[in-house]
C-alpha cells in the first residue's frame, strides 16, 4: 500500500493506473481551491476530497497520494453545486406558448455550464400535470429537478388557465405535494392578472397542508391586494417573494425608497428571491434597494426561453449583477447555495460538510470591463464575472471547461482510448479501462 501511494505521488496523471490494484482512500481531490462553504463558515483556501459521491474530507492540506484522481484548483473559487430555485423546465410537451411547453427548456443544456448542479421549475406543472413533468423531465434529468407546484391544477399554461380560480383547488394539491415530499418543495402561485386574494390565500392554505413554503409572483398590481399586505398579513414566514426587484409591485416609490411593507415583510421572515426572468429585473429599482441595505436571500434565474437570451443570460450572469451592486463573492455564493437550499427545505444540499452530497461548482473570477442589463436594456458596468470551469453532480465531473481534470493527448500511449474513471469522471464513463473501441464505435 505504502509503495503504491508513493508511486501515485509521484506521478499523479497515472492515478487512474494505479487503482487498478489499489483502493484509493478518495476517488477525487480538489486540490488548493478558495472554498466558500457559508454553512460551515468557510472563505479560504481547502482541498476537498471526494468518496463515493459524498464529501469525504475538507482540508488545509490533505494528501494526493490518497486520492484515485487529484485536479489542481487553485486560484479558483470551490462552492457547492449552485442552487437556482426559479427556472421553467417543463419542455418536450410541444404545447404552444406555454411553460408546460415550448416557454421551457431541458435543464441540462442551462446548468452544468454555470455551475449550477439543482434547480426548481417554479410551477409549471399543477397536479394534474405534475405526474407527466416528472416523467418527462424529472427522472431523466442528469440536473437535480425539484419543483414549486403551481395552485393551478393545470400549470401554467397561459392565461385562460392561470386565472381559472376554479381550477386552484387546495385539497388535490397539497395531496401531490405530500406524495411527491422532497421532490415538491413548495407551492407557486403565479401571473394572476383578477384583484382577488384566492390564488394566494389557496397556495398558503396548501402549502400549510404540505408544510411547504409559498413562492409567489404577484401577478398584475392591483389596489385591492397591495403588496405591503401580502408581505405583512398574507404570507407565512418562510414563502418566498420572487421578482423582489422587477419594480412591477411598487418595490420602490418613485424616488427608489423602499416600500415599507418590504422591511415588515423581512422582519416577519418572509423570503426574497431575485427571480430575474425577461421582465423583472430593474437597475432603477435593484440599485437603490441594495444601498438601502435590501440584499436578496437568494439569486435566482427564472430561466425560459423569453429569458435566456436577453438581460438575463444564466445563473452567474444574475450572480454578477450582484458583485457589479458592491456584493462580495461570499455573499453572492452564499445566496446561491446554503440560502436556497435551506429556503427549499433541502439542508443536505448547498453546502461541503463531510458527508454532504458532492454537489460542486469550480468558478473562476475574471477581471476586466463588462456590461450587464436589466430587463428594459439598461446596462450597469462591472469589473467581475463569474465563470464555470468544473461542475461535479454526486461527486462525478459532468463539466469540464478547459479540460482541468484531462491528460494532455501527447502524453498519453499513441492508440489512447478512455482517459477518465468512473469513478469520477460522468462525461465519459462508460468506457471505463477498454482496451477495444466501445462497441459500435468505427
Ligand atoms: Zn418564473
Amino acid at each position: 500500500m505504502r509503495f503504491i501511494l508513493s508511486i501515485t505521488r509521484l506521478a499523479p496523471v497515472i492515478l487512474m493506473t494505479g487503482a487498478a490494484f489499489s483502493q484509493p482512500a478518495y476517488d477525487l481531490l480538489l486540490q488548493g481551491g478558495h472554498v466558500i462553504d457559508a454553512k460551515n463558515n468557510i472563505s479560504a483556501v481547502r482541498d476537498v476530497a471526494i468518496k463515493d459521491g459524498l464529501i469525504a474530507a475538507v482540508g488545509a492540506r490533505l494528501n494526493p497520494a490518497d486520492a484515485l484522481k487529484v485536479v489542481d484548483v487553485a486560484g479558483l473559487y470551490v462552492t457547492p453545486g449552485l442552487i437556482d430555485i426559479h427556472a421553467h423546465v417543463f419542455a418536450g410537451t410541444g404545447e404552444r406558448g406555454s411553460y408546460a411547453g415550448d416557454l421551457s427548456l431541458y435543464p441540462d443544456g442551462y446548468t452544468f455550464r454555470v455551475g449550477v448542479t439543482t434547480v426548481a421549475d417554479a410551477g409549471c406543472a399543477g397536479w394534474r400535470n405534475f405526474e407527466d413533468f416528472k416523467d418527462r423531465i424529472i427522472d431523466r434529468s442528469k440536473t437535480r429537478v425539484l419543483a414549486f407546484l403551481n395552485i393551478v391544477g393545470s400549470g401554467m399554461r397561459g392565461g385562460r388557465f392561470e386565472g381559472d380560480l376554479k381550477d386552484m383547488e387546495v385539497a388535490p394539491a397539497a395531496e401531490m405535494a405530500l406524495r411527491h415530499k422532497g421532490l415538491i418543495v413548495g407551492i407557486k402561485t403565479a401571473h394572476y392578472p383578477g384583484p382577488e386574494w384566492t390564488p394566494v390565500e389557496h397556495a398558503v392554505e396548501a402549502g400549510t397542508l404540505a408544510k411547504i413554503p409559498v413562492m409567489v409572483d404577484f401577478g398584475n398590481d392591483h389596489p385591492e391586494r397591495p403588496l405591503a399586505d401580502l408581505l405583512t398579513k398574507k404570507l407565512r414566514p418562510g414563502d418566498i417573494y420572487t421578482h423582489c426587484y422587477s419594480g412591477l409591485r411598487h418595490e420602490v416609490d418613485e424616488s427608489g425608497k423602499l416600500n415599507p411593507g418590504m422591511i415588515e415583510g423581512r422582519k416577519r421572515g418572509v423570503i426574497f428571491d431575485v427571480g430575474h426572468g425577461g421582465g423583472s429585473f430593474a437597475w432603477r429599482v435593484a440599485v437603490p434597494a441594495m444601498k438601502q441595505g435590501f440584499l436578496p436571500d437568494s439569486i435566482s434565474t427564472d430561466l425560459h426561453t423569453g429569458s435566456m437570451n436577453a438581460g438575463m443570460k444564466d445563473m452567474l450572469n444574475v450572480m454578477d449583477k450582484f458583485l457589479a451592486m458592491g456584493m462580495s463573492v461570499d455573499d453572492v455564493i452564499r445566496r446561491s447555495t446554503w440560502n436556497p437550499a435551506r429556503e427549499i427545505q433541502h439542508e443536505e444540499l448547498g453546502n461541503l460538510s463531510v458527508g454532504a452530497i458532492a454537489d460542486v461548482a469550480v468558478l473562476n473570477r475574471e477581471t476586466g470591463k463588462f456590461g450587464f442589463t436589466d430587463m428594459y436594456g439598461a446596462r450597469l458596468q462591472g469589473t467581475q464575472k463569474l465563470t464555470c470551469e468544473l461542475t461535479l453532480r454526486n461527486g462525478k465531473v459532468v463539466y469540464d471547461l478547459n479540460g482541468i481534470t484531462r491528460p494532455d493527448w501527447e502524453k498519453l500511449p499513441k492508440n489512447y482510448l478512455q482517459t477518465g474513471d468512473p469513478r469520477w469522471d460522468g462525461i465519459m464513463p462508460q468506457r471505463r479501462n477498454t482496451q477495444a473501441p466501445p462497441r459500435g464505435a468505427k
